[in-house]
């Protein structure tokens, strides 16, 4: 049985049962957003009675916010491999830093908007921005080899501006290896924006070494609380995309006819700063870059395989994979439960065995659909702060429910069960 990795905030949290005494819950759904270290509380603690003003005012107070909101932003720029000259935008999560980076796309050779290639399995972030563009949708290949050279076809068919790839699919946890990814699409001219929701908080990914242009994340699943993410990357497009909100701040000079806007990151980050946000996302990336990324990876390879190995086995159930030659998957695993409604199994552990997994289509409908789940899937996830307990607990929830269902009486309304 694995210990955590990291200390995380409510690992304590006891939580009800149905026709069963109170059990230590077991959060397997840290894809969805992961518990905030406790380090992290504890930096928020610190710095709460300190914040004031950003950027506009000259108190102590003020200088004190500016400062740790600044420092911030060079950390979590650090954190995923800036280059010297990348701009790191705080943002509220992945979805707000892709729709940013979609209002700067450029036109394309040809004067007309810049096109846009995604995958069909992209999170609905990573899809319905540049849909509201120019934007082509390929079908990936079953396997990580025949997806590079379907890119890499598709980019040599059309001109493209931008690929829009995820860094590490939110249904299955796998990847694409990076640097070809970026390779490929470099060699025919297009940029490249990772969506990192997935991978950041679960391996060192830097803009650097993969070469890619941008990528985008979120704090609240990189063990910090809600409010704060990021889009990290070349300046050139952000600095002439139009700026994503309208406000002050990310201003120069305001005339009655004419204004004069900010460069990035000040030029996409009008309305006052979040910087509670920021520094609770910086204390999340200082507390992941002292861990031995080696250590971390196989803390979770064990979990992940032991899920995958545990849930293969029970009759019906049946794991999901896109790529199965992937490397080096996170852990995220998606399955179904041959004959049973996902939400209900989802309450089933919840109500009986206090374990929490997400259910649905997880935001990436047209996958799911392809898949042929239509009616969904159920995920467990698992991080920094799971224990192998929590793993064991949901193989041997689901045995019994395979086996013998359940006595209990309960309803689930809006994906949460009643006695
Ligand atoms: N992309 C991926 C791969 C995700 O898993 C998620 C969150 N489920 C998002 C984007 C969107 O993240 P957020 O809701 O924090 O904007």
């Amino acid at each position: 049985h694995l210990d955590p990795v990291l200390p995380v905030t409510g690992a304590e949290t006891l939580v009800p049962r149905v026709g069963a005494a109170p059990i230590r819950y077991a959060n397997l759904d840290v894809a969805a957003s992961a518990p905030a270290l406790a380090s992290v509380a504890e930096r928020v603690a610190e710095v709460l009675p300190l914040y004031a003003s950003v950027h506009r005012g000259a108190g102590y107070l003020s200088q004190v916010s500016t400062a740790l909101y600044e420092a911030s932003r060079r950390t979590i720029g650090d954190f995923v491999g800036a280059r010297p000259d990348d701009v790191t935008v705080v943002t509220r999560n992945t979805t707000d830093s892709l729709n940013l980076l979609a209002g700067c796309v450029p036109a394309g050779p040809d004067g007309l908007p810049g096109r846009v290639l995604v995958l069909d399995l992209e999170h609905h972030a990573n899809l319905l921005p540049w849909q509201r563009g120019s934007a082509t949708v390929l079908t990936a290949a079953p396997t990580v080899s025949g997806t590079l050279a379907a890119l890499r076809a598709e980019l040599a068919r059309t001109p493209y501006v931008l690929l829009a790839v995820t860094a590490a699919s939110n249904v299955t946890g796998e990847s694409l290896p990076l640097a070809d990814v970026v390779k490929i699409a470099h060699d025919a001219g297009a940029r490249v924006v990772l969506d990192g929701a997935q991978l950041v908080p679960h391996r060192r990914v830097s803009l650097a070494r993969s070469g890619a242009d941008w990528i985008a994340f979120s704090g609240h699943k990189t063990y910090a609380p809600f409010g704060a993410g990021a889009l990290v990357g070349r300046r050139d497009w952000l600095d002439s995309g139009t700026p994503y909100l309208a406000g002050g701040g990310a201003v120069r000079q305001v005339g009655l006819d004419e204004t004069r806007w900010q460069s990035a990151p000040a030029r996409h980050e009008a309305g006052s700063p979040n910087v509670i946000g920021a520094v609770a996302l910086a204390a999340a990336c200082d507390a992941l870059a002292a861990v031995d990324p080696a250590e971390l990876a196989e803390h979770e390879a064990v979990l992940r395989r032991r899920l995958v190995d545990g849930l293969s086995a029970i009759e019906g159930v049946e794991v999901v994979s896109l790529w199965p030659d992937a490397e080096d998957p996170v852990g995220v695993v998606t399955f179904a439960v041959e004959g049973h409604d996902p939400g209900f199994v989802a309450a089933y552990l919840s109500a009986e065995h206090g374990i929490g997994v997400r259910d649905g289509r997880f935001c990436a409908h047209p996958l799911l659909s392809r898949l042929g789940l239509t009616g969904g899937a159920i995920r467990a996830s698992v991080g920094v702060g799971t224990a192998g307990e929590e793993v064991e607990r949901l193989i041997r929830a689901l045995e019994t429910f395979v086996a013998q269902g359940t006595q209990v009486e309960y309803t689930v309304v809006d994906g949460c069960w009643t006695v």
